[in-house]
């Protein structure tokens, strides 16, 4: 028995991408061995940090960089950074801003949820939020107007949670910013374009290190030399409480290597072939439409889009996907549009084989809704209640009681 079934967890099969809620990726081996390598051995983990700075240079483009918890973790050090500099004296400070320049310019549509608010990301610093635009676009006048003496940073997101269609491009934000002194933070954690940010001038830009990169949980942030090193000086204040170990500093290093040689035409084949299965079995099923769509950030990533029509289905998108979720293996698909009645399969964290569970799962599913006349009941404002009253109930149970 393996550690899995001693401590009876639901098997999953992940077809949603990589979520944080589930252990976000399929870690590599090159990362796990790095880990282990490390875990029983004493390291400077300045030293270590410094070296994690030039493999970090290397990928990124950027001066430096370090390793940190994750990327909350590296937007709240960057911002930290932004207001402090290099003044040990004013990170022990934080979060009183007295005396430092404390707001933070972010576009109003990228104040999204990563499955906590990034506008408390910033916040937790005790910096400001001042937020330009409107929920789908902000101009460039918009911006200039707000970027005024009391600005210490600006933050851009990228990001498939950002619905914000006619906005400032990175590039052009990055100058506005610029012009005026403000250094640009790009949290780009989902993304794959390592030097792009950095190319276009960011100052600091943070990556996810356990998301496409397929290392431990932990957070890649490059940039500046300076604005590096102000927020890595964060650790002796608020990135206390963020720290990430030896095993997630080199696990990440060895995971950034991985991906400067990993083979990623081969990758993208072996996905495609996956999307191409299901979507030949999957457009057979009743009231299900399907198609191959590309991931709308940026990334060199495709998705199948399965529309469900309720009336046809007999049964809602939302639950279909929470019925697949309550199955054994427990399927997890990507769930961001679900409200509109659609959803999407993400082939990139698939175990071999399991495009076939995912496809029998929903077919068998349809059916059985179709057959019973059991769907339809639920209405999306009443799952989203449900989710949310599970969460406030927590997963726990009293040990002591049994
Ligand atoms: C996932 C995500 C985050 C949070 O990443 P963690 O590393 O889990 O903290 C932040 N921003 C964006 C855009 C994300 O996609």
């Amino acid at each position: 028995m393996d550690a899995f079934e001693r401590q009876d967890l639901t098997p999953i099969v992940n077809a949603s991408g990589t979520m944080t809620y589930l252990g976000a990726s399929i870690v590599l081996p090159e990362a796990i061995a790095a880990g282990a390598a490390i875990l029983p051995r004493f390291v400077l983990i300045d030293e270590l940090q410094a070296r994690a700075s030039t493999v970090i240079a290397r990928a990124t483009g950027s001066q430096a960089g370090f390793m940190t918890a994750c990327t909350a973790a590296g937007i709240s050090l960057g911002i930290a950074g932004a207001m402090t500099g290099c003044d040990l004296a004013k990170v022990e400070q934080l979060p009183d801003t007295t005396g430092l320049k404390r707001e933070i310019l972010i576009p109003r549509g990228h104040l999204i949820s990563y499955g906590a608010p990034v506008d408390q990301a910033i916040r937790l610093t005790g910096a400001r939020v001042v937020a330009v635009g409107e929920p789908r676009s902000f101009t460039r006048a918009q911006m200039e107007a707000a970027l005024a003496p009391g600005i210490a940073a600006a933050l851009y997101v990228v990001s498939h949670h950002v619905n914000c269609p006619a906005q400032v491009p990175m590039a052009e934000f990055i100058e506005i910013c610029h012009a005026r002194g403000v250094p640009a933070i790009v949290d780009m954690a989902s993304e794959q374009d390592l030097k792009g940010p950095i190319a276009a001038g960011a100052d600091l830009v943070i990556h996810s290190a356990h998301k496409f990169l397929g290392g431990p949980t932990g957070a890649i942030v490059a940039g500046r030399r300076d604005l590096v090193s102000a927020a890595y000086l964060q650790n002796r204040g608020l990135g206390r409480g963020m720290k990430i170990g030896k095993e997630g500093i080199l696990g990440a290093m060895a995971a950034l290597d991985a991906w400067a040689r990993r083979d990623h035409g081969g990758a993208r084949n072996a996905e495609a072939a996956r999307l191409r299965y299901w979507r030949e079995h999957l457009a057979l099923v009743p009231g299900l439409s399907v198609a191959t769509v590309p991931d709308w950030t940026g990334n060199p990533v495709e998705r199948l889009e399965i529309r469900v029509d309720e009336a046809l289905a007999g049964i809602r998108a939302w639950e279909l996907a929470d019925r697949l979720a309550a199955g054994r293996p427990s399927i997890h698909v990507r769930d961001d549009r679900m409200v509109e009645g659609y959803f999407y399969l993400d082939p990139c964290n698939l175990h071999p084989g399991e495009e076939v569970i995912v496809a029998e799962a929903i077919a068998a599913n349809v059916q059985g809704a179709i057959a019973r006349g059991d769907g339809r009941r639920i209405s999306f404002a009443d799952r989203q209640r449900a989710i949310i009253a599970a969460a406030e109930q927590g997963p726990f149970t009293d040990g002591t009681a049994t």
